[in-house]
C-alpha cells in the first residue's frame, strides 16, 4: 500500500523515500529535493559549505571585534581623560 503522493524521489540518488522530514530536510516551503543521506554527503563532500560558514562567522566576528575595539578605545580615551 504505497501512495506515490507520500513518497519523493531523491534528485541525487534517485531512491524513492517517504515524503517526510524524517527522510528529507525541510526547505523554505516544501521538503528539499535530495534526501537527508545525500544532503549530509554533499555537506561533507563540498568544502564550499565550510568556506561559506567560515566566511559568515568571519564577517560576524569582525563585527564583534570592531565593537570590542570601539569599547577598548572608549575605555582608553576615558582613562586618558581621567588622567
Ligand atoms: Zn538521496
Amino acid at each position: 500500500m504505497t501512495d506515490t503522493r507520500h513518497t519523493k524521489i531523491c534528485t541525487n540518488c534517485h531512491m524513492e523515500k517517504p515524503n517526510t522530514t524524517e527522510y528529507f530536510y525541510k526547505g523554505k516551503k516544501i521538503l528539499r529535493a535530495c534526501c537527508k543521506v545525500c544532503a549530509n554527503k554533499k555537506t561533507v563532500a563540498h568544502p564550499n559549505h565550510k568556506v561559506f560558514s567560515n566566511r559568515y562567522y568571519y564577517n560576524n566576528s569582525e563585527k564583534i571585534q570592531q565593537q570590542q575595539m570601539k569599547n577598548y578605545i572608549l575605555q582608553r580615551v576615558g582613562v586618558a581623560l581621567v588622567k
